[in-house]
This record gives structure tokens, C-alpha cells and sequence, in this order.
């Protein structure tokens, strides 16, 4: 299969240093755009100052740097590209598909945290901005992995958050916006599954496309859970990083012998690019994997 229409993208959060489960999204995300025979774009998105971590952001890429997972085109950085979210925000506003809403954090939570109309007994200096989600706003959509997930968005999520009340854009509405200018296939973890269908309603509120999804599986820790944040924030080491690409590659259900032979990370990438398999991509998450005689690939 050849489709050099094909985009993917890698889009952390520079919230910690790059762990064993954003190594999956990375290299799996690369894999399917090489495999495709497309591009491949690092997008760092840095809107929630907040939970920004000072040096994450040069930490993230230098490591990816490390691990030969380059960008195909300028990195982006959703920090930098506020006018592009005001556009969209305002459209939504002038069209009424999104409203100004006064309603507090406990005045939601009376009303069991799901937004279907407000209920602010005050205006806010600082309202937030939600997009309106009517009853009946199923979205149903077919997973390259997950197969087909249906979500009635209205009485499961409701209105949606696009611009916080603290004056950040929400997340939802960046990675719209910015997957809307170029992304044909979003491959990223399972955890955000449940975030696809009130991605795709806003798509369809802003005439955008919506791209193809494949979510990848969580990784379990050795007790059968998903991996904690502390265990989850285990550093890679950026001198050795192969152990760590190798780990990935075998929890994306590849086949072991690939590379085996290949100690350095350029030639082992190139030979996964050819080797790689989607077809055994596990569905399920992922539990943690012992391979005999290999050092612990995660340095603490
Ligand atoms: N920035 C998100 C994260 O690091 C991923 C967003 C996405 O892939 O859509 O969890």
C-alpha cells in the first residue's frame, strides 16, 4: 500500500519526559505512516501552561532525536498558533454552534458534571466557551483497531469545553483544529478513545474533515493495571534507546526477529519500516513484557 496522501502525527504533551507509553504512540504512529509510504509530523502541544513542565518540550524532542523519530515538516507548536483557535472559536460563536458559558465548577457538579444548559446564578469575569452539543448527537465511528465505537456524545459527555474559563484552549478544540489542516490518520493511545467522538462532532461544526483513527493499546504495569504516572514517567535513556524502541515494537506485537541483528537506531528503524506488520497490531492492552537475557530497557 502506497499513499503518499497519507499524514500521521505524534502530538505529546509536555507534561514529563517522554515514557515507555508515548514511545508506543510515537513509533506506532511512525510505522503506519511509513508503512503507508506518507509523512509523519511531531506536533507539541504545549495550550495548558499549567501542566507544562519547564524543559519537557526540548526533553520530548531531543529524545525522539535520540530514537530517529523525526518530524517530516517544521515541528508545530500549538502554543504558537493562537490565531488559528480564535478563527475557529469565532465561527463556532457566529454560527451559534458554541456559547458563552458562566457556569461554575460546583453549580455543574449539582447537576451531575455533564453540561446540557446553564445554570449560573452570576456572570464570570472569565466565562468559559462550549460548544453545543444537542440531544441525539450520536457519533458512531469504525476504529482501525477498536473496531466500530458509538458514543451519544449529548447525554455522555454534553457540552463540550472549547476555550477553559481560566483563558486556556481546551485541548479538544486545539487537536481539532490543528488535525484539520493536515492530518489524514490519527494513531495515538487508547486513552483517548473517548475523546474521538466530541472531536469528530466538532469537526463536522467547523466543515472539517475527519481524519482516519487507530488506537493503540495501553500499556499494563506488572501488576495487570494500566501503568501509573509515576511508573508510566520512567525515563528512556537517550544513549541507549534501542532497548526501549525494541520493547515498543514487541508490545505493537511485531515480530521479535526483526532488527534482532542491528545494534544501531537508524539501520534498526529502517529494517522495522520494512518489516513491520499492522495486521499484528494487538487490539488489547498491553501487558508488561520479560524478555530473557535483556536489560531492563527503562533507565531510572
Ligand atoms: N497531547 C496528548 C497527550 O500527550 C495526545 C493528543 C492526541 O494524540 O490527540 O496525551
Amino acid at each position: 500500500m502506497s499513499d503518499p496522501s497519507y499524514c500521521g502525527r505524534f502530538a505529546p504533551s509536555p507534561t514529563g519526559p517522554l515514557h515507555p507509553g508515548s514511545l508506543l504512540a510515537a513509533l506506532g504512529s511512525w510505522l503506519l505512516a511509513r508503512h503507508a509510504g506518507g509523512r509523519w509530523l511531531v506536533r507539541v502541544e504545549d495550550v495548558d501552561p499549567p501542566r507544562t513542565v519547564p524543559g519537557a518540550v526540548s526533553g520530548q524532542l531531543a529524545m525522539l532525536a535520540a530514537c530517529g523519530l523525526v518530524s517530516d515538516g517544521p515541528v508545530l507548536h500549538q502554543s504558537q498558533r493562537d490565531a488559528l483557535y480564535e478563527a475557529a472559536l469565532e465561527q463556532l460563536l457566529r454560527e451559534d454552534k458554541a456559547f458563552v458559558c458562566h457556569c461554575s465548577r460546583s453549580e455543574l457538579a449539582a447537576q451531575g458534571g455533564i453540561h446540557h444548559r446553564c445554570v449560573a446564578r452570576a456572570e464570570r469575569a472569565h466565562p468559559a466557551v462550549r460548544l453545543r452539543v444537542p440531544p441525539g448527537s450520536v457519533v458512531r465511528f469504525n476504529d482501525g483497531l477498536q473496531g466500530t465505537i458509538v458514543q451519544d456524545v449529548h447525554s455522555e459527555v454534553g457540552d463540550v469545553v472549547l476555550r477553559r474559563a481560566d483563558g486556556y484552549w481546551a485541548y479538544q478544540l486545539a487537536v481539532v483544529v490543528d488535525d484539520g489542516a493536515h492530518v489524514t490518520d490519527v494513531v495515538r493511545g487508547a486513552d483517548l478513545l473517548d475523546s474521538t467522538p466530541r472531536q469528530i462532532l466538532l469537526q463536522r461544526a467547523l466543515g472539517l474533515p475527519t481524519p482516519r483513527y487507530l488506537h493503540l493499546p495501553l500499556l499494563l504495569g506488572p501488576d495487570g493495571r494500566k501503568l501509573s504516572k509515576s511508573e508510566a514517567a520512567l525515563p528512556i535513556d537517550p544513549a541507549r534507546p534501542l532497548p526501549a524502541l525494541r520493547q515498543a515494537w514487541r508490545q505493537l506485537g511485531q515480530d521479535p526477529t526483526i532488527g534482532a541483528a542491528v545494534d544501531e537506531v537508524d539501520p534498526w528503524l529502517r529494517e522495522a519500516a520494512a518489516g513491520f506488520d499492522p495486521a499484528r497490531l494487538p487490539p488489547g492492552d498491553i501487558p508488561t513484557l520479560h524478555v530473557a537475557g535483556e536489560a531492563a530497557p527503562f533507565a531510572r
